[in-house]
């Protein structure tokens, strides 16, 4: 059976907030690439933190990436129930992506410290392609400006990684350079964010029935 562990949104707010003088220190992002849908909340929440004062906030901009679109079998009608765990894909689809025709898009990932946002890092299936992407059209984008400018580097955010085997790899200067963060590790149990709970206060229920952790 799976276990199941309810994360509220005080949680993810006070794990955005406790990770973000980290972030500050080690990465100091100039933008946030959130991977939709589940990056997107903790990224604004961490919008918030990193924030110094008298300065711009940090834009944020969108990728969509599906790993785990089919739905399970046991959901014939093709719904799927909220919170259940869902059935890992193989492959993982773009969604949403950078606007690569627009140089002007492009140009502002140039040389510049990116974080990538997103809630959970499972089997790393989806951070691997993010980062992999990412880096080749950066690149590529840096060399239709002429090759000219810094490299871009990029560091990735999640709320929670999973203790497991990885199918996926993450860059290795991207690990020996500590430019991954995870708030918090935990088992391979499966979470249940508050976004995705269609009653809130039964989710909040479950999450303080909890033993704290
Ligand atoms: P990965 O590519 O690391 O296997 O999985 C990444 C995506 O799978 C996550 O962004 C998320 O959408 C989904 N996922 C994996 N594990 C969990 C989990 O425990 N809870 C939820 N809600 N989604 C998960």
């Amino acid at each position: 059976m799976v276990v199941k562990e309810y994360v509220t949104y005080n949680q993810v707010h006070k794990l955005c907030q406790e990770a973000a003088p980290r972030i500050l220190e080690q990465f100091n992002p100039q933008l946030m690439i959130a991977i939709g849908g589940g990056g997107y909340v903790p990224a604004r929440i961490l919008r918030s933190f990193l924030k110094r004062p008298g300065s711009h906030n940090i834009p944020i901009q969108a990728i969509g990436l599906s790993l785990y679109e089919e739905l399970p079998s046991q959901y014939p009608s093709g719904r799927n129930t909220p919170g259940e765990p869902e059935q890992p894909g193989t492959k993982v689809t773009r969604t949403q992506w950078l606007d690569l025709t627009s140089l002007g898009e492009m140009e502002n990932l140039v040389g510049k410290r990116i974080l990538i946002v997103d809630e959970v890092d499972d089997t790393r299936t989806t951070l691997e392609y993010a980062v992999k992407e990412l880096e080749k059209d950066v690149e590529i984008a840096r060399q239709k400006l002429g090759g000219k400018g810094e490299k871009t580097v990029f560091s990735v955010f999640v709320l929670h990684n999973k203790n497991k085997e990885k199918k996926g790899q993450l860059p290795e200067d991207m690990l020996n350079e500590n430019r991954y963060l995870a708030a918090r590790t935990t088992g391979d149990v499966w979470i249940c964010y508050p976004w995705e709970a269609v009653d809130i206060d039964e989710h909040d229920k479950l999450a303080e029935k909890q033993p704290a952790n």
